[in-house]
């Protein structure tokens, strides 16, 4: 069995979008701008918002963000995408998300650009994703793939479970795995109504488990040798950590990871990957990659 390491791929993802950064600015390039828009105060959000700052910093991004205190109107907040969508020194942008009750996130997701969603939220580039023209993947499926291909792990002709059917997470990642250039992989969708899901697990080559039920994948649902991607992030009182919780993946690691070839640990797997894939995707938004 050979432990996923997420943490490690995704600092030298950042070692070489750095250095990557590094000769188009020494080229007289442009060094990318990303800016994020995070409303209220969310502890959460706060914590993901700060990373994705520190991240920028060890890529040698520009960053700007823009705090909105959670009284702002859906009609000033679309304002801002608004500027930040014409503003020219910004490359791309991300509105953290969850926003407050009174705002509609999909109405501010459409505002803004598609050729700045480097979350790849907007429909124009979950479509593209979809039938396979270049767009902004979002983050953490995107890190998935990137993960399955950094270990050299077949997915070709494999049976993949895909666990959860979420916008962002089940959904495009059952669309790369099937995709004959992404995963090219025969694919299961299984969600809350489905009949017989330990007999779909059973029968995968590749489990992606993206339900946050804590340990919900158990051995006997895996069989000998597949490739098991925890994506389930859910926080669990635990007495024994300064916070009081730890975080537990989707998938019960201690029974089930003697039996695959490749697991992906929670925290350390998926998690790193997706701040990571953001920072990718702005890449490619500096560069002008997909969209000029
Ligand atoms: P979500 O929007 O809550 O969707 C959960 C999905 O799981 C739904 O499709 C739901 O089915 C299905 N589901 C729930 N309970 C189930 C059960 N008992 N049996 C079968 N299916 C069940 O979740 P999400 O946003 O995709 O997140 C899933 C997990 O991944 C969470 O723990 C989240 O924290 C984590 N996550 C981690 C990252 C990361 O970077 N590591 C990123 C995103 C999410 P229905 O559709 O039928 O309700």
């Amino acid at each position: 069995m050979q432990i996923i390491d997420g943490k490690a791929t995704a600092a030298q993802i950042k070692a070489e979008i750095a250095e990557e950064v590094k000769q188009i600015v020494a080229n007289g390039g442009k060094r990318p701008h990303l800016a994020a828009i995070l409303v209220g105060h969310d502890g959460g959000s706060e914590t993901y918002v700060r990373n994705k700052v520190l991240a920028c910093e060890a890529c040698g991004f520009k960053s700007t963000l823009l705090r909105f205190e959670d009284t702002i109107s859906e009609e000033d907040l679309l304002a801002e995408v608004d500027k930040l969508n014409r503003d020219e020194d910004v490359d791309g942008f991300i509105v953290q998300l969850p926003l407050p009750a009174h705002i509609s996130e999909q109405k501010v997701i459409e505002a803004i650009d598609y050729r700045k969603d480097v979350d790849g939220f907007h429909p124009i580039n979950v479509g593209r994703m979809a039938i396979g023209l270049p767009c902004y993947i979002s983050a953490t499926p995107k890190g998935i793939l990137e993960l399955l291909w950094r270990y050299h792990i077949e997915t070709s002709g494999k049976k993949c479970v895909i666990l959860g059917r979420s916008n962002i997470v089940g959904k495009p990642m059952a669309q790369l795995m099937m995709q004959k250039q992404y995963g090219d992989a025969t694919v299961t969708v299984c969600h809350s109504r489905s009949r017989d899901l330990k007999k779909e697990c059973r029968e995968a080559d590749i489990i992606i488990a993206a339900i946050g039920r804590p340990d919900f994948v158990t051995a006997d649902m895996v069989k000998d040798g597949a490739t098991i991607i925890d994506v389930g992030t859910t926080r669990v009182p635990d007495a024994t950590k300064k916070s009081g919780f730890r975080l537990n993946g989707d998938v019960k690691y201690d029974e089930v990871s003697p039996k695959c070839s490749f697991i992906t640990p929670v925290p350390g797997g998926v998690g790193p990957m997706t701040i990571c894939m953001l920072m990718k995707n702005t890449l490619s938004a500096g560069k002008k990659e997909f969209y000029r």
